[in-house]
């Protein structure tokens, strides 16, 4: 590199104080600049200088740790070296600094510092002269000799490393065409020393002392070498590379210091990360991928990028749970008393979780379908969910899938992004840390879809048994096998969970909870709950049963119970400010308490006052209107049926039943029907079809007001109230038709009725979903009489028993027997139909 260049190096020099490490001449090296005047120094001779002069800066090895770089100059070491800045990098993370590239051209000696700021400049003396090592003959005596044995164990030393790595077979060429002078310092830089060391061949600026100061170091090397070779006999597969020679030269971006001998703390960190790995006991596959990145992170400067992603790759690597588990403790007896002791009511389910438990217990292999709680808010899912891993003895993780629409989020980014991170079921195991933790896949129903892939066909990979055992995480890059993983899954409905993957799971129903189910778990868990959170105690605060019925139906309007427990933590908060404050009035009190202890007659009343009898603070129907102001919800069925043309329907939301009005009116016009509400295509089909079979009907029921068409010359709108609700589905097509054929004749619809059903064109009453959320909504609502398709009679089995009992069921098959019952006194028609038995 410096041959026949000339070069003649500038009489000042500005000086770059390093700390990490000792350039050599003929060698390169990357150092990392972020003092103040190295800074300097780069930005106004590396940054502005256009001159190839300018980019010859001395560096100068000063042993000062940057971090006590003060403003003092440090003493200076008295030579340095000339080198040739190839690169600047610059960059601001995680603070302001330069990467230079150096290459070493000669040494000089500092004769005169001329200034010190902003950075230190210096009249030097070049020592070494760089055009004549282009001189041919080659030194005689005893230098000749000497240089002759280096050269010799130089070729030793390349011999023995592997020839098939370009940088080996560039370096052997390079030994024959380098001037001889040259080898003790380029050797010297590649070789393993100490940075003592290579300050001693800098310091050694005859030829024939660096020979002979280089020669030990070079003999040492190979010895060492040789030393490894035989121990690598005995396991051949080990790579030979990884040995002696230092790509580059040296290690950059390091601390020193010139008493420091060998390995410093990067070097450790390093070993550390290497014991963690083999002690993390991974799989094959995944240990060999550690193994080669460990190894790449050994080669890599820490200044660079690349290096803290391997690092972190590597943490994490080491982190995961690859073959920690927790044993599972599972007792089926103490488990349903669990499962009872958490839950009120909601026996299905439990009765199911029982199963599922039990044959886990059986065959503990079980590749058994996943669970997947279906349910309106709030009824206890995710708490069910808990109780499983408490069951079994395992850890627990909520994973919430709602709004997620990147698949990255389930399987992670690849390395190749910045900021890359492994996706939530990864993330997942490294938090609880055991690779069998019972994952709660929180709102399935909710997952989206974007650009960004499809997150529903990630989740697929993780929750079928087929493929979980090797489930890859973009980030991770070698399989994790989850099939230990136990995964439940919960959603609001089952309609927008994509199919394929609710093809893989156990769909269980979790209905929504009648009044008294309510009650009892406010006062079972609810309540008690909230109280011990709010610090008071029984003896503090109750609530008697009328008044958590008067919070559930006037308060709360809802299918599970998150809404009653915020309401009785409300009333928890009043209650605990009150208590607090008659904390605050006896403890004020009590020092009258110690004076009076001389008049023993005072005492008895004073202390009297000072701690009153703890009573009990309850909630009655005043003090509940005082803490959650007037009642929200007011039953109002029966006012809103004082007019013709109004009847209530039962719709299934995903929150659960609810109680649907359905309004009509209608006005002089041409026969034009107006639907409002936000309804869906179904919906409206049904309104066609109510309106189209009233028409055909209307002389049977005496409808048509003397003209054939009852429409003729007028328009009929319907809407159905709560318009900020898109609804659809078939189902309110039976409420239609009684609240039309009421506002054509004038006639009221009962009050205390509600219904339900699909109709079709010829007047039949078709089965829907939901009839059990539905009635129970209709129970909430205090009606009498529901309505229902006779072939949902069989749907009132899940229905508790003291609910069927409180209502009246007509079980329809016809849309005649709906307006029968949906009427007082039936709805009288001209013939009796013949019953028509639907085969749909
Ligand atoms: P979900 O996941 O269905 O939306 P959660 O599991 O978060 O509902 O339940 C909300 C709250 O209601 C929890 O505090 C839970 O303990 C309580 N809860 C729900 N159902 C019951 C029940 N049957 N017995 C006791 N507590 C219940």
């Amino acid at each position: 590199m410096s041959s026949n260049s000339g070069i003649q190096i500038p009489s000042r020099l500005p000086l770059l104080c390093t700390h990490d490490g000792v350039l050599l001449p003929g060698s390169t090296m990357r150092i990392s600049v972020d003092t103040a005047r190295n800074m300097q120094l780069v930005k106004s001779r590396l940054l502005k200088g256009t001159s190839l002069k300018s980019t010859i800066i001395g560096i100068v090895p000063n042993t000062r740790d940057p971090e006590h770089d003060s403003d003092e100059l440090p003493s200076l070491h008295s030579i340095g070296t000339a080198g040739l800045a190839v690169q600047v990098v610059g960059s601001n993370w995680p603070k302001p600094h330069y990467t230079l590239l150096i290459t070493g051209l000669c040494r000089f000696r500092v004769t005169q510092l001329l200034r010190e700021r902003p950075f230190p400049m210096a009249e030097v003396e070049q020592l070494d002269k760089l055009e004549q090592y282009t001189e041919g003959d080659p030194a005689v005596g005893e230098l000749g000799e000497l240089a002759q044995r280096f050269y010799q164990a130089a070729v030793q030393l390349v011999g023995m490393l592997d020839m098939s790595v370009p940088v080996v077979a560039k370096l052997r060429r390079l030994l024959d065409s380098l001037p001889r002078e040259t080898l003790p310092d380029v050797l010297a830089s590649m070789i393993r020393t100490s940075n003592k060391e290579k300050l001693q061949v800098l310091d050694a600026v005859d030829l024939e002392e660096r020979f002979k100061k280089a020669l030990p170091l070079l003999t040492r090397q190979i010895e060492g070498l040789k030393l490894l070779q035989k121990t690598r006999k005995l396991r051949p597969d080990d790579d030979k590379r990884v040995l002696a020679i230092r790509k580059g030269g040296v290690f950059p971006g390091r601390q020193f210091s010139l008493d420091d001998e060998v390995e410093d703390e990067d070097g450790d960190d390093n070993v550390l990360l290497e014991k963690k790995v083999k002690a993390a006991a991974m799989p094959e596959a995944a240990l060999r991928v550690c193994l080669k990145e460990l190894r790449r992170l050994k080669k890599m400067p820490q200044s660079m990028p690349e290096y803290a992603l391997t690092r972190n790759y590597l943490e994490m690597m080491v982190e995961l749970p690859w073959s920690k588990s927790t044993t599972d403790c599972l007792d089926i007896r103490a488990a349903r008393v669990l499962l009872d002791n958490d839950h009120y009511a909601m026996e299905k389910l439990k009765r199911r979780v029982l199963e599922y438990l039990a044959v886990r217990q059986l065959k503990s292999t079980l590749k058994g379908p996943i669970l997947c709680f279906v349910g309106p808010p709030g009824v206890g899912k995710t708490s069910v969910g808990r109780s499983i891993a408490r069951t079994l003895g395992r850890e627990f993780h909520r994973i919430a899938l709602g709004g997620v629409c990147d698949q990255s989020d389930i399987r992670g980014h690849r390395r190749t992004y910045v900021g890359s991170m492994p996706g939530r079921i990864i993330n997942g195991l490294k938090t609880v840390g055991v690779n069998n933790p019972v994952f709660l896949l929180d709102e399935v129903d909710k997952l989206g879809k974007s650009l960004q892939g499809d997150p529903a066909a990630a989740l697929l990979e993780v929750l079928d048994p087929e493929q979980n055992h090797s489930f890859t995480d973009h980030y991770l890059n070698v399989p994790f096998d989850l099939s230990q993983v136990l995964f439940i899954a919960t959603a609001n409905t089952t309609a927008t969970i994509p199919p394929a993957l609710l093809d893989r799971m156990e769909v269980l129903q979790v209905p929504g909870y009648i009044q008294e189910e309510k009650v009892e778990i406010a006062h079972r868990h609810l309540i008690p709950h909230q109280l011990e959170q709010h610090g008071l105690t029984p003896q503090q605060l109750q609530i008697p049963q009328d008044t958590t019925h008067e919070i559930i139906s006037k308060y709360t309007r809802e299918a599970g119970v998150r809404s009653l427990e915020r309401k009785i933590g409300a009333i928890c908060r009043a209650v605990a400010v009150k208590v607090a404050e008659g904390h605050k009035v006896s403890r004020a009190e009590s020092p009258t308490e110690e004076l009076a202890d001389q008049n023993a007659e005072n005492k008895v009343e004073d202390s009297g006052i000072a701690a009153p009898p703890e009573m009990p603070i309850v909630i009655d129907h005043i003090a509940l209107k005082d803490i959650l102001g007037p009642p929200l919800f007011e039953m109002e069925v029966s006012e809103r049926l004082t007019l013709p043309g109004v009847a209530v329907g039962l719709a299934w939301t995903p929150m659960g039943g609810e109680i649907m009005f359905v309004e009509a009116s209608r006005m002089e016009g041409e026969g034009q029907l107006t639907l409002t509400g936000q309804l869906g295509d179904v919906m409206k089909e049904s309104a066609h079809l109510a309106i189209s079979w009233l028409r055909s009907n209307a002389k049977t029921y005496f409808l048509s007001n003397g003209s054939a068409d009852p429409l003729e010359g007028t328009d009929i709108h319907l809407h159905f109230p709560a318009g900020a609700v898109t609804k659809d589905g078939p189902s309110a097509g039976v409420t239609i038709v009684p609240c039309l054929a009421s506002l054509l004749s004038g006639r009221l619809v009962r009050s205390d009725v509600a219904m339900t059903g699909e109709i079709t064109l010829r007047g039949l009453v078709l089965p829907v979903g939901g009839i059990k959320d539905k009635v129970l909504a209709a129970h909430r609502a205090n009606l009498k009489r529901v309505i229902i398709p006779k072939r949902n009679e069989k749907d009132l089995e899940e229905i508790p028993a003291h609910v069927r009992a409180d209502l009246d069921f007509v079980f329809a098959s016809t849309l005649d027997e709906v307006l029968n019952a949906a009427f007082d006194g039936g709805f009288p028609s001209a013939v009796s139909h013949p019953q028509v038995v639907s085969k749909l």
